[in-house]
């Protein structure tokens, strides 16, 4: 059968590949250490779970608006004005089915063919993909190391065109970690307001920071900077949803009535019983203890392994400030050999670490950036131990 040209120009999701590897080895019995996942290793606390619970015994199974309940709307617009201190109604705020829905709905609904949106590298994976169904051309705009991969103003400049509409800003950030500081916001802010540009803001690893680190959204810098901005965000990772599938925008009414208007030709509402179980998740009063409990956990896993990888010779990483992830640099190894095979790029790193030693990470090339690997810190303390020993073998091994 022909398929569309939109879809072949599409890649398949590396990080989807490689969790579906380990899974089947793990399957055929193996002791698989999966560093790829993205999602947290926290289980969905019981009272959202009793909250959608009670959802289908009350019947709540009928499709809702298309935007959203308007309890949820509501509580969304608290969790904001609490999370990013920006006041938002609930008009201008619209549920879908995952974050990754509202980052494609509001590109779809500002993009023109061939528009370009400036996106940091390294980027989450899906961004440059969901910029190309939205008909928009990724521009990718470097940021170093040396940085801690903040995006800085200065490196943005020469990338913008009279193309230019978009700018994707995603802090905290995965897969580098990093998180902007308000300096570099501020500067970035003023070259959104001087080229005119409308920032999608990519907050939904907010709750994970981690030390003296502090999440700040462009948003908050007045109304200028509100009026240009849509905030992405959701229960995904801060509730330890992801299956639920439940996220929201906030932006200018005129934009999110556009994006209402397509959700409801293309899904319609995001599912009614998640709607009420983020409801719950967003209202109950145990909320922040749980995410105090889990974030204090991986800001501990996150000590001990970063700490353990630059112990071993050849291998780096910065300390994340946020979300979970490490970018583990592997360079040093590219034209070495495993046995026969030679190590050429990220990929075969992954690959050859996942089949001899059974540890399963992302390969950097899926995210730009092919010096490196990504780590998730999202498995237990002793999985990070044993997989750092496992790392360490397998590299030791490479002539
Ligand atoms: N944005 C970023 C940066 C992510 O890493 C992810 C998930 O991995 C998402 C958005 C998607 O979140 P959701 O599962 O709510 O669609």
């Amino acid at each position: 059968m022909n398929l569309s040209q939109k879809i072949l120009n599409i890649s398949p999701s590396l990080t989807l590949e490689i969790n579906e590897s380990a899974k089947e080895m793990k399957n055929k019995g193996y002791n698989v250490l999966n560093f790829g996942s993205g999602e947290t290793d926290y289980k969905t606390p019981d009272y959202i779970k009793f909250a959608a619970i009670s959802a289908i015994e009350d019947d709540f199974t009928k499709y809702t608006a298309v935007e959203g309940i308007k309890e949820l709307r509501e509580a969304v617009c608290e969790f904001l004005e609490e999370d990013i201190g920006v006041s938002y109604s609930p008009s201008e705020i619209m549920i879908s089915n995952g974050a990754k829905q509202s980052i494609f709905n509001a590109l779809y609904c500002i993009l023109n063919p061939g528009d370009e949106v400036l996106l940091p590298k390294p980027y989450w994976i899906s961004y440059p993909e969901l910029i190309r169904l939205a008909t928009g051309i990724p521009v990718f705009v470097p940021t170093y190391e040396k940085d801690n991969f903040r995006l800085k103003a200065k490196n943005i400049k020469p990338f913008v065109t009279n193309k230019t509409k978009v700018l994707i800003i995603n802090s905290p950030n995965n897969p580098t970690g990093s998180v902007y500081n308000e300096n570099d916001l501020r500067e970035i802010a003023e070259l959104v307001l001087e080229h005119d540009l409308i920032v999608i803001s990519d907050e939904i690893y907010g709750k994970f920071i981690y030390d003296k680190n502090q999440h700040i959204s462009i948003s908050s810098f007045g109304n200028d900077l509100k009026e240009r901005t849509v905030v992405i965000n959701g229960v995904s990772k801060t509730f330890s949803m992801t299956g639920w599938r439940v996220g929201f925008s906030a932006g200018p009414e005129r934009l999110i009535n556009a994006m209402t208007n397509f959700q409801s030709h293309s899904t319609s509402n995001p599912n009614s019983i998640a709607q009420k179980a983020s409801l719950e998740a967003l209202n109950n009063p145990c909320k922040n203890s749980f995410i105090q409990e889990m974030i204090s956990d991986f800001s501990n896993r996150k000590n001990y392994l970063v700490n353990s990888l630059n112990n071993i010779k050849g291998v780096s990483c910065l300390p994340p400030d946020g979300a979970f992830y490490v970018l583990m640099k592997i360079k040093n190894f590219f034209g070495k050999k495993f046995n026969s095979e030679t190590i050429k790029n990220s990929v075969d790193f992954s690959k050859i670490l996942l089949t001899n030693y059974k540890v399963a990470t992302i390969p950097g090339v899926a995210f730009g950036a092919d010096d490196y690997v990504r780590i998730s810190y999202s498995i237990s303390l002793e999985s990070i131990k044993e997989g750092v020993k496992r790392i360490a073998d397998f590299v030791k091994k490479l002539k």
